[in-house]
């Protein structure tokens, strides 16, 4: 079984004195910061430090079991899903899969409802049994066309109207980003679509499923590499001066490396509250949404359904949103935009370093689209490489 070499900075490593050198400092030890390191350590013969701030590998989507033996999600629901079959054939390179297609029920009045919106969601809800066509005329009917759709709003009132807007999104909105969906870019709720058949899948994409053995199996055979060192526990401000490297790779937050000199970028953070139930079962699928304003959680997981664990407990979590910790997501909105494009401008002027990921380019990105992120940014080095060797700076602009 791999095992990769963790060491942490306080434990004083051979990494930080000052004789061995990188050809890359990699900051996030997540899916933007494992899958660049490994390409260039393996495609290019790189010699990479990896570090993280957190006492692990996989970022955002770390998994592990908990004191009960169940695997869980530490950061909240991570369900893998891309219409990318180039993305799938290189983590396939580092696991297998499990089939895995994602259901969301969503706590409505007295019912639980699928969302997305579809026809049995509308048939029970309204006490119907309306076909295909007769939900489209429905639905039709109660849209209120919006000539400009800007905002979050504008997006579900002019699908759905506002009677549905008001019981399935605003109230799980405002939990969810602190902002009434009206202050919110028309993106966040244009990931959720309205159907009139009775599909109830979260997701449509061409490939739905889990890795088989977990995130972090996956995390620890993409870094199991010789030319790969990890320091974990290692906050990038500790070591930037101590370590010997030509590039940096930065995916934590762009605001922060450069120590918030325009102001804070706004991210929205999480609470999780994990708990174990002595029961096989908790709920009826993954996750059960709560868009009702009177309840402070916005969703309920329970991990079983995404792993395909059989144990006789059952591991769930809460998540509450909150405007402070860890920086989860970046905040789609203009003013958001304007001031990262402010740090984008110093950043595209700061040589020797790239900035990768979700935090790093302030964008709402699911882990299909960070890993190719990474996988183009590759490539360019590649092709850097290739052109113009030794390696430039200029390469990974
Ligand atoms: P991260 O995973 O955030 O990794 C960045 C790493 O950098 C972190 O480990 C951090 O500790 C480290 N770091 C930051 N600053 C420093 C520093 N100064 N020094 C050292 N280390 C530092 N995507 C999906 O595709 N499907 C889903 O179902 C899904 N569900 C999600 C649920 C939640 C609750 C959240 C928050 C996100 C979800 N995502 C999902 C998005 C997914 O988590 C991200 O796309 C992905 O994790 C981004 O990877 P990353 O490497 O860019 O960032
Ligand atoms: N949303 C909502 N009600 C729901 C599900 C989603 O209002 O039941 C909105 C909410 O604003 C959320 C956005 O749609 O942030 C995107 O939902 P998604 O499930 O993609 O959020 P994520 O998985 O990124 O937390």
């Amino acid at each position: 079984m791999p095992q990769v070499t963790i060491e942490r900075a306080s434990q004083g490593p051979s990494h930080l004195d000052g004789k061995r050198s990188y050809d890359y400092l990699i900051v996030g030890a997540g899916f933007a910061g494992s899958v660049i390191a490994e390409r260039l350590a393996e495609g290019l013969g790189q010699n990479i430090l990896l570090i993280d701030r957190r006492e692990h590998i996989g970022g955002n989507a770390y998994d592990h079991l908990d004191a009960a033996g169940v695997m869980v999600h530490r950061y909240g629901p991570h369900i893998f899903h891309t219409n990318a079959q180039r993305i799938v054939d290189y983590l396939s390179r580092f696991t297998q899969w499990r089939p895995y297609e994602h259901r969301v029920l969503a706590r409505v009045d007295e019912h639980l409802l699928p969302i997305p919106i579809n026809l049995t969601t509308l048939n029970t809800l309204f006490g119907l049994s309306m076909t295909e066509q007769e939900a489209e005329v429905f639905l039709a009917e109660r849209a209120e066309h919006v000539a400009l759709v800007r905002t979050s709003e504008d997006v579900v009132i002019n699908q759905i109207g506002r009677e549905l807007y008001e019981k399935f999104f605003r109230g799980y909105t405002r939990k969810q980003w602190g902002l009434d969906p009206s202050e919110l870019d028309r993106s966040v709720t244009s990931r959720i679509p309205t159907r009139t058949n009775e599909d109830d899948r979260y997701f449509v994409d061409t490939f739905q499923m889990m890795p088989s053995q977990g995130y972090t199996r996956m995390f620890e055979r993409m870094l199991d590499h010789p030319r790969i060192d990890l320091l974990l526990a290692t906050d990038f401000a500790s070591v930037r001066e101590r370590v010997k490297y030509k590039q940096l790779i930065y995916c934590g937050p762009i605001d922060e490396y450069f120590n918030f000199c325009f102001g804070r970028l706004p991210y929205r953070s999480l609470r999780f509250q994990h708990e174990t139930h002595r029961q096989p079962q908790f709920q009826p699928v993954a996750v059960v949404n709560y868009p009702n304003p009177s309840v402070p959680y916005t969703r309920i997981t329970e991990y079983k359904h995404l792993t395909g664990q059989t144990h006789p407990l059952t591991s769930i979590s809460y998540e509450f949103p909150c405007a402070d910790g860890d920086p989860y997501y970046p905040i789609p909105r203009q003013e958001n935009t304007d001031l990262y494009n402010r740090y984008k401008a110093l950043a595209d002027d700061t040589p020797g370093v790239t900035f990768l990921g979700r935090l790093a380019t302030y964008k709402y990105y699911n882990m299909d689209q960070v890993v190719g992120q990474a996988l183009a940014l590759y490539q360019r080095i590649e092709l850097k490489v290739g052109l113009d060797s030794p390696l430039h700076e200029e390469a990974v602009k």
